[in-house]
């Protein structure tokens, strides 16, 4: 790559949306540049989102095991069990530095042209790249993808500081353990982060403006999750607003809260908070109004996906990710880059919206695909539901890890699958096969006549399929 050759496109942004269309642009034998202001590529899911949280809900997870799961199973660890949250952020950087860092290896084995800077729209065949030390470079293109990503959501008298008032990015690298966190919005984020710094130690309360957590989850899925959440000693205040947060001279933050119903205000104390209210659009001086690009009210870049072209209002310029309408998930945006990559390349590019997993990745975890049955009801469609919990399943059992259910929910006359929901033990995984099933328009039968290792989690896939139909075997 030399400077001033024209590309055939560059995306702006290296997040999953942007490094992975920009990798298989390179495999599709296009010339393409990947602008990223962040020193490091793998945007917000690598440096600050899903990989961190992970590295953390594991490391707590085992430390929670260590501590309260063991001795029933004869094993001693000897003496107190303790956490060095110093050494296990190390830990966590580790893992976010050899996967960042293997993003990297993977743009020179495909010769993708990464520069580091801030990228804007000059025209609609020019980005102006501006590095840190402040020199610029404009690079010629067919064609743009934008893929700048998300940022959180800030909330109206709460000024976040990232030490005492935290988004999710101040929250994966707090110095130590508070003794009382409050986490503002039940969503994902707040309900994985706060888990995290319960199960070391935290009094952890979920404030929630709404009545549910977790968002658009399957009822019955949703009680024995929050069941479990509470087991864990985590509280929930629902259905309450939080109005203000005020520092004060100890250095605790004391929030005013209001009950939604009855506008009733109380005051809480909490060493952290963490806003995790959701996040927006983050498409700051990229150049959007000077080119006339549209964006939705809530700020998201408009683009064509009836036609699964991700074409904005400016031909030539395509949009991806967090930027765009629908859910905010690693996996959605890697799923638009290829589909947008492939339709640049004359090929016809495709995304099952109807077949995107979402993942909670708490202890139970909880994964969902396709309809809840409250949507399934509403939409006036007749079904069937099968359900089997973990606690008839033997490797549940032997794991002592048996908290949780599958449930399906299929067509009534064609058993075609509607949804699959699962709450238990790597729920996450588990998923996989009925994400499977649904892209390929499967049955519950197909999944119940499907041969399933035995022990394994799978089974209760398999039998909640069973279900389905009929019956289970072992419940
Ligand atoms: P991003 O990952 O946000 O990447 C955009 C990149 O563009 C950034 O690196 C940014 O620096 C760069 N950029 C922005 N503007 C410019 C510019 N003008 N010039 C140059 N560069 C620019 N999703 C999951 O699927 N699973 C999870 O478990 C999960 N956990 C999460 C946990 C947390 C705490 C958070 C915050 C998010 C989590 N997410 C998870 C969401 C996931 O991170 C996002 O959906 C995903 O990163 C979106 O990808 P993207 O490529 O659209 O944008």
């Amino acid at each position: 790559y030399s400077s001033g050759e024209q590309q055939d496109v560059v995306i702006i942004g290296g997040g999953p949306g942007g490094y992975v269309g920009a990798i298989k642009a390179a495999q599709l034998g296009m010339k393409v540049t990947c602008v990223e202001k962040r020193a490091t590529l793998g945007g917000t899911c690598l440096n600050v989102g899903c990989i961190p949280s992970k590295a953390l809900l594991n490391a707590s997870h085992k430390y929670e095991e260590a501590k309260h799961g063991m001795e029933k199973h004869g094993i001693s660890v000897g003496g107190e069990v303790t956490i060095d949250v110093s050494k296990m952020m190390a830990q966590k950087m580790k893992s976010v530095g050899g996967l960042t860092k293997g993003i990297e290896g993977l743009f020179k084995k495909n010769k993708v042209n990464h520069v580091i800077g801030f990228g804007s729209l000059v025209d609609k065949n020019t980005v102006e790249v501006t590095k840190e030390d402040g020199t610029k470079e404009t690079i010629s293109t067919k064609n743009i993808i934008l893929a700048t990503g998300s940022e959180p959501a800030k909330l109206n008298g709460v000024d976040v500081d990232e030490k005492t008032v935290v988004t999710s990015t101040g929250a994966l690298e707090l110095e130590k353990v508070p003794e009382t966190m409050v986490v503002i919005g039940g969503g994902v984020i707040g309900l994985e982060l706060g888990s995290v710094w319960s199960r070391l130690g935290s009094k952890v309360t979920v404030v929630e403006f709404a009545k549910v957590i977790g968002g658009n989850m399957d009822n019955q899925i949703r009680t024995t999750f929050q069941r479990a959440l509470k087991k864990q000693k985590i509280d929930f205040k629902m259905e309450t607003a939080v109005k203000k947060a005020e520092k004060m001279p100890d250095g605790k933050i004391e929030l005013t809260i209001e009950k939604v119903s009855t506008k009733e205000e109380s005051k809480m104390i909490a060493d952290v908070v963490l806003v995790s209210t959701g996040r927006k659009p983050y498409t700051e001086n990229l150049g959007l109004e000077k080119l006339g690009i549209q964006t939705d009210k809530m700020g998201r870049v408009e683009v064509n996906v009836k036609d699964h072209t991700w074409e904005t209002n400016v031909p030539g310029i395509y949009a991806i990710g967090d930027i765009i309408a629908g859910p905010m998930l690693a996996h959605k945006a890697e799923e638009e880059a290829i589909a947008v990559v492939e339709h640049l390349s004359g090929k016809e590019g495709h995304v099952n919206y109807d077949a995107i997993p979402s993942i909670i990745y708490t202890h139970p975890e909880v994964a969902w695909v396709g309809k809840t049955e409250e949507e399934v009801k509403d939409a006036g469609l007749e079904y069937n539901v099968g359900t089997f919990p973990f606690a008839a399943n033997s490797r549940a059992r032997t794991n002592d890890d048996s908290e949780g259910m599958v449930k399906f929910i299929s067509c009534k006359n064609t058993d075609k699958i509607f949804g699959a929901h699962i709450v238990g033990p790597q729920a996450g995984e588990l998923l996989g096969e009925c994400v499977l099933a649904m892209e390929y328009g499967g049955s519950t039968e197909d999944i119940a006549r499907t041969c399933h290792g035995h022990p394994t989690l799978s089974e209760a896939v398999k039998e909640a399929a069973l279900a389905t139909g009929g019956k289970a075997i072992h419940f």
